[in-house]
Parts: structure tokens; C-alpha cells; sequence
């Protein structure tokens, strides 16, 4: 071990790119994280967001794992228009009740008023209806799973970077069936792809469960849910499955001639991840000096500091940082340098721990000398999370870096884990449920209530029921609202 090449390094300006502290100002912290990090600007229109090369990279990397499982699980990627003729919306009434208010309308095309206005997908269950009655006629037709990767327009009237914008990217998968029963199995399935795809991948241990009626999915049956805390506890529906039931397939007239050659009407399914995802990951992980990401997302897992004073020195230290990013990509971990020589190393250091890169590796002349180079996690800052003296010999580098990207990723987890636990308050009256949520905390306990006594939390409180969790406590139970006995406890949060 040596200490390594001594480095100049003065806590960026604000103005640059240090970030306002996430201890300071929650909310400030992450307009500033996703602006400076690169990840996102506003649009010009009220609402809408430019998404960046990096901040891409993240909606990309979520991209490619989830189409991989829903290919797996046997669903093909489609396109359906983005236009959607009004009357359709109105079919469904709860689905026209709920999503008319949000809705984008386009009322002219070519200069001309048009004989029917036209809506601007806000999510797609009735043209899919529309298509779906044209492909289905027999049993033999189900069951039929897609899925299309999109954008979508909601006219939302609070809206935050990611997590609430007018238009948003999604996948939106939609599923017919011959059964209840079949359709029930697929909107559980894939409320499970996405709850792995959150802990595995994410790093976010999101908690599953079924909505209440009120935060139901309108025109749905029943709506699957994770539900992520985010770093000021408040609460993130980060994915939805919902079973519709014979909603739409009724409304829709979809139906299909069973094998007892009776016309029955299709069960369906629908579910979809956003863009808001990448909005819980930074507020899931990020820290006082940025943005923190989980290594199986980030678009760069490894960033590389090549270090030299002395113009000789140049040469061999960037030689020797080349060989390395070589060897790191035949290894497929996605590296870079950072070899500007606009910027100083202390600099650079903290440009890219504000960008949350979870490694990084320092090369200096001595490194060189030694064929070894310095190691730093981003998780852990200071000099506990620093290594020296870690052989460039390429197996050996590999394994190590492979490694520690892995520690990282379970250490993002557990830390996640252990803020979502220390503040879940399990609750026995309304009091406490005030007390708990008053602080900010989320509040579980039983519940077997009204629509309007949840309503009434809603107004007295803020918070809303996130979800009847999956994982229920055993024994018997009591509301704690009404005192009547309860099947299930419910998880209540303020959310955004
Ligand atoms: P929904 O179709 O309402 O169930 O929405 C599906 C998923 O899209 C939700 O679980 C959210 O994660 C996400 N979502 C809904 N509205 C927005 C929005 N305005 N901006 C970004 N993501 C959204």
C-alpha cells in the first residue's frame, strides 16, 4: 500500500456543480441532482422534460432488462397509434370519468376542424379494445399478450421532473384471457417482474400490494402496486398491474367464442413502468453531493482519473488508463475516462460522484510504476471506501472491480432496506396514525373501513392508503378506524 498521487481538491461551487445537500432541502436537492447530473431539462411547454443523454441511459437500462422478462414471459412488443378518437374514451365510464380531466385533445388536423376530436394517448386500454375485437374470435385467439414501449400524455397540473410529467415514456403491456382466473395469474406475475426488477436491479425495496378501491386504476377491477419510500419518506407508486376484469372487453363488445362454443366476453390485464422510475431511483439513493446509482443501471459503472503533474508523465499514465478501460471492457463493465485536461483530478473526482458513478479508479505515475491502481466506491465516501494498490493485472482487476460493483449493489439495498423499516409505524388507533404520519413516517395497521373514512384521512392527514401489502401480519385483526374486525392491514403514506 501507498498513498496515492496528492490531488488539489476544493469542494466544487455551487454554481458548477455541487449540489445544493439533500439534508438541507429535499426537494431542491433533486431539481438540482436531476439538472446538474445531466440527467433532464424542463421543456418548454409547462409540465414536459428534455430527457439527457444520461438520464436516457438510466430509462434504457431499465429498457433492457424489463423486455427481456416480458419476452419471457411470453408477451411481444407492438405499436398502436397515438391518436385515439374520442368516442372511444367514452365508452368505458369510469375510464372517461377518471382520465377526461388529464386528457390532451386535438381538435384540429391540417388547418382543418376535425369531424371527430381525437385524444392523445393517456394510456391505450380502448384502442387496444378496438384492435383486440378485430384479432379475437375463438379460444384458440387467448391468450394475447403485448406490450409497446411509448410515450403518453397526461395533462397533469402539479408536475416534478420524471415523477409528474404532461408526457412520459412507459411500457404498457395489455393481456386477454379465457378466464378470470388466468387473468388474475398474469396481472400478479407481472406485479412480481416488476417488484424483482425494483430490489434486483433498482436497488429499491419496494413494497407490493393490491390499491384500495379509491387509488384503484379507473375503468380497473383491481390494482397491483410496488410502492417505493423515497429519501424524505414520502411515498412512490413506482409501477402498476392492474386486472380490468370484463371492463372494457364488455364496453368494447371483445369477445371471443369459447370451446363450447358460447361467446363470452375476454378478461384482461394491463401494467406499465414510466419514466418516474429513474425519479425514485435518485431520490431512493442519492446523498448530500448527488446522485447515487445502483450498479446494474448505471450507463457508467466505472469512471477512470488518470493523474499526472509533469508533461513526461502524461504518456505512460494515459497509456496505462487505456489498457485498463481495455480490460474492464472485455469484461463488459461499463467504463470510461475522463482524460479532459480542461479540469483538475479533484475536480473530476467530484463531477463524478455527483453523478453517481458507484467506482472509481485513480491512475497516477507511482500507479504506473507499480501496475496498480486506487479503487473508490461512491457508497461509501472517504477513506474507508478507498483501496490502494489493487493489481492491473487484467484477471485479477476484473474480479475485483466485479466485486465490488456487486457489494455496492447489496449495499444500496440494505441501506434502502433499513431506511424503509426504521420508519414503517405500525399503527392501533387513528391517533397514532396521525402521530406517525405527522412525522413523516409511514403508518400500517389494520384496516376494514369505508371509502369516505379513508377520504377523511386523506383530508385530516395527507396520506393515503399506498396499499394492502402481499406480506400481512399474522392473527386476527381490528380496524383500528372502526373497531370492527379487519382482513388486512394497509400501508398509509403521503405520496407523490
Ligand atoms: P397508470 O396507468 O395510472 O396505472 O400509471 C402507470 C404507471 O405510470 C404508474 O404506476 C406510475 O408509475 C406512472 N405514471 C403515471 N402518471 C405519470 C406521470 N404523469 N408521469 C410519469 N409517470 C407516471
Amino acid at each position: 500500500p501507498r498513498s496515492p498521487a496528492a490531488v488539489d481538491r476544493k469542494p466544487l461551487p455551487l454554481h458548477e456543480s455541487a449540489v445544493i445537500p439533500r439534508s438541507l432541502d429535499f426537494n431542491a436537492w433533486y431539481l438540482d441532482v436531476v439538472a446538474k447530473a445531466e440527467l433532464a431539462d424542463y421543456g418548454p411547454v409547462r409540465g414536459t422534460m428534455v430527457i439527457r443523454p444520461y438520464g436516457y441511459a438510466i430509462w434504457e437500462a431499465i429498457q433492457e432488462y424489463l423486455n427481456v422478462k416480458f419476452k419471457e414471459t411470453g408477451h411481444s412488443n407492438m405499436y398502436f397509434p397515438q391518436f385515439i378518437p374520442y368516442s372511444f374514451i367514452e365508452k368505458e365510464a369510469s375510464h372517461v370519468e377518471g382520465f377526461s380531466p388529464e386528457l390532451a385533445v386535438v381538435t384540429i388536423g391540417g388547418g382543418k376542424e376535425l369531424e371527430e376530436k381525437l385524444v392523445v394517448r393517456p394510456t391505450s386500454e380502448t384502442i387496444v379494445n378496438h384492435m383486440f375485437t378485430q384479432w379475437i374470435q375463438s379460444y384458440r385467439d387467448l391468450p394475447l399478450m403485448v406490450n409497446q414501449w411509448a410515450n403518453v400524455t397526461r395533462w397533469e397540473l402539479r408536475t416534478k421532473p420524471f415523477i409528474r410529467t404532461l408526457e412520459f415514456l412507459w411500457q404498457e403491456g395489455h393481456t386477454a384471457h379465457a378466464s378470470a382466473e388466468e387473468a388474475e395469474r398474469e396481472a400478479l406475475q407481472m406485479i412480481d417482474v416488476y417488484k424483482k426488477f425494483a430490489y434486483e436491479q433498482a436497488a429499491i425495496p419496494v413494497i407490493a400490494g393490491r390499491k384500495s378501491r379509491a387509488e384503484t386504476f379507473a375503468g380497473a377491477s383491481c390494482t397491483y402496486t410496488i410502492e417505493a419510500m423515497m429519501g424524505d419518506r414520502k411515498a412512490l407508486q413506482a409501477g402498476t398491474s392492474h386486472n380490468l376484469g370484463q371492463n372494457f372487453s364488455r364496453a368494447f363488445e371483445t369477445q371471443f367464442t369459447d370451446e363450447n362454443g358460447q361467446k363470452q366476453h375476454v378478461w384482461q390485464t394491463s401494467w406499465a413502468i414510466s419514466t418516474r422510475f429513474v425519479g425514485g431511483i435518485i431520490m431512493t439513493h442519492g446523498d448530500d453531493t448527488g446522485l447515487m446509482l445502483p450498479p446494474r443501471l448505471a450507463p457508467i459503472q466505472v469512471i477512470i482519473v488518470p493523474i499526472w503533474k509533469k508533461g513526461d508523465e502524461k504518456n505512460g499514465v494515459l497509456d496505462t488508463a487505456a489498457s485498463v478501460e481495455e480490460v474492464l471492457k472485455s469484461a463488459e463493465i461499463k467504463v470510461k475516462i475522463d482524460d479532459s485536461e480542461q479540469r483538475t483530478p479533484g475536480w473530476k473526482y467530484n463531477f463524478w460522484e455527483m453523478k453517481g458513478v458507484p467506482l472509481r479508479i485513480e491512475i497516477g505515475p507511482r500507479d504506473v510504476a507499480c501496475g496498480s491502481v486506487v479503487v473508490i466506491r461512491r457508497d461509501v465516501l472517504g477513506k474507508v471506501g478507498k483501496e490502494f494498490g489493487i493489481s492491473m493485472e487484467p484477471s485479477v482487476l476484473i474480479t475485483h472491480v466485479k466485486s465490488r460493483l456487486e457489494d455496492i449493489q447489496s449495499s444500496l439495498l440494505q441501506r434502502a432496506t433499513h431506511f424503509r423499516d426504521s420508519h414503517i409505524v405500525d399503527v392501533s388507533s387513528y391517533e397514532e396514525l396521525k402521530e406517525a404520519i405527522s412525522q413523516g413516517k409511514w403508518a400500517r395497521g389494520p384496516w376494514s373501513a369505508s371509502d369516505a373514512d379513508e377520504q377523511k384521512v386523506k383530508e385530516e392527514t395527507g396520506a393515503t392508503i399506498r396499499c394492502f401489502p402481499f406480506d400481512q401480519p399474522e392473527g386476527s385483526k381490528t380496524c383500528f378506524m372502526t373497531g370492527n374486525p379487519a382482513g388486512e392491514v394497509a400501508i398509509f403514506a403521503r405520496s407523490y
